[in-house]
């Protein structure tokens, strides 16, 4: 059979065996294409089933966490954690608390894992969890009873060297702080369970900027290998969560100007460039609205979604040099992209996971857009985690420039790894191509290595 057919059967098998999961299927697929050249070289990855066994978790544990609202209803939610792969470490991978969270994005998530957290260097395997719990307008006692129900069940399942969740969307410093306090009420430990702990029991220094501040230093890669860097340049961002506030602040940083972001209401654009504090207190202190930010500073624009074109995410149509979607998945489609083409943008850097559709990343490559994909972009968070890691098992305690040069070197290193093996597979510069087969091989060598489990 060709690789082709081979590729097309597991796509088939898999949507068979897991109905529904379609943005799975939309990271599988991607993975998978991009795979073929290193599949023509080397038969060994299909005669050994590898890739069969790749795209099946080793486990998914789904279960129910019931909690009481501030009222005394009690309330239920549905809480996964699916650990993909450890063939070259322990499950390790965020946890999402969104109301649109189900299965398949979660297993969506944790199989984009798998490969990012090969590329970062360390030995980290794949995995992801979450909920459907919305923390929106919760109270704080709200999301503390929520957060303890779910690590009762959870605390079955991990370990600081079986698997170490971390954040995701919805889930920050204060969520990490009420599910470690649970973790270790139920398990008398005081261990590294958990990454992106506060500052004075575990946490690292750098770790809540790594994700924003990596995709800027990975940003900086690709644009160095044309002479050119962010220094001058317009960007756009979308979101205005963890990644998208410190990519927001390592751009002003390094002398660029980012004059937009947005949350799931609608969108700023401030030509004078965003106001970083402004943005914090509204969105980290406040936990408000972006609406407030043209309270206080009117000269900035506010667009609330329901006015955006159709089929188009306002924050794409501000002219840029630079672009990075920094908020969820399938944000930046086929009008968007040829919105940010057309005003001149030269690069799409990936903050989020899997935030651009196919047919966007089809447009980007056929119109040689500068492109960092997101497994290899905004994997600074999950290399700092294990920074986090490294520092909680040795006791140790390093500086923020320690951990900020650290998280800068390892998104050199990932850079040069995507882009020599671009080069060594025929199609230079094509980064993507190059972070799915960097992480894969790795991954795959390892599974061959110890036989068939
Ligand atoms: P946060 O919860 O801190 O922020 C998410 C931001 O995106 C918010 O502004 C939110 O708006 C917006 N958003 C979320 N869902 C939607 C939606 N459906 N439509 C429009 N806007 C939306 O999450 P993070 O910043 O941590 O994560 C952002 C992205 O980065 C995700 O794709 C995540 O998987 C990825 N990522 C995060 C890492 C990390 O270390 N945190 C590491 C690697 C990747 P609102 O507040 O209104 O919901």
């Amino acid at each position: 059979m060709s690789v082709e057919k081979y590729i097309n059967k597991i796509m088939q098998s898999t949507m068979q065996s897991t109905p529904g999961q379609v943005e799975f299927y939309q990271a599988v697929e991607e993975v998978l294409s991009s795979l073929l050249p290193l599949l023509h070289a080397e038969p060994k990855y299909d005669n050994l089933n590898i890739l069969e066994r790749i795209v099946i978790p080793e486990r998914q544990i789904i279960f129910r966490v019931v909690w009481q609202d501030d009222a005394g209803r009690i309330q239920t939610n549905i809480g996964y954690r699916v650990q993909f792969n450890s063939a070259i470490g322990p499950y390790k991978g965020g946890l999402r608390f969104h109301p649109s969270v189900n299965l398949g994005i979660i297993k969506f998530l944790g199989f984009e894992q798998i490969f990012k957290n090969s590329l970062t260097g360390l030995q980290i395997g794949g995995g992801k969890g979450g909920s459907n719990f919305d923390p929106k307008g919760k109270s704080d006692g709200e999301i503390m009873r929520f957060c303890q129900s779910f690590m009762t069940e959870l605390s079955k399942h991990i370990g600081e060297t079986i698997d170490i969740p971390a954040g995701d969307i919805g889930v920050g410093g204060r969520e990490i702080g009420y599910l470690f306090g649970q973790y270790k009420r139920l398990t008398n430990n005081f261990d590294g369970v958990l990454t992106g702990k506060g500052i004075n029991w575990g946490g690292s220094l750098a770790r809540t900027e790594a994700t924003g501040f990596g995709s800027v230093y990975f940003a900086e890669n690709i644009l160095g290998k044309q002479n050119d860097s962010v220094k001058g340049k317009i960007a756009t961002i979308s979101g205005s969560g963890n990644v998208a506030i410190y990519t927001i602040q390592k751009l002003i940083e390094l002398g660029a100007k980012p004059v937009t972001c947005s949350d799931s209401r609608g969108m700023i654009y401030d030509k004078n460039g965003i106001h970083l504090d402004t943005l914090k207190l509204i969105k980290e202190v406040n936990r408000q609205s972006l609406e407030e930010y043209v309270i206080i500073h009117p000269e900035a624009t506010y667009l609330p979604v329901h006015k955006y074109p159709e089929n188009t995410n306002a924050v794409w149509a501000v002219p840029c040099d630079i672009a990075f979607p920094s908020a969820t998945q399938n944000e930046l489609n086929l009008n968007d992209i040829k919105n940010l083409h057309k005003n001149g943008c030269k690069l799409v850097c990936e903050g989020a996971n899997m935030p651009t559709t196919p047919e966007a990343v089809a447009f980007i490559q056929s119109n040689k857009i500068l492109y960092g994909p997101a497994k290899a972009a905004n994997a600074g968070g999950v290399a700092t985690s294990q920074l986090e890691m490294s520092q909680n098992a040795s006791m140790a305690r390093w500086g923020f420039s320690e951990v900020d040069n650290k998280l800068s070197n390892i998104m050199k290193s990932i850079f040069d790894l995507s882009y020599n093996t671009s080069k060594e597979f025929g199609d230079e510069g094509n980064l993507m191509m190059g972070a799915n087969i960097a992480g894969f091989r790795k991954v795959a060598d390892s599974m061959i290595d110890q036989g068939a489990v």
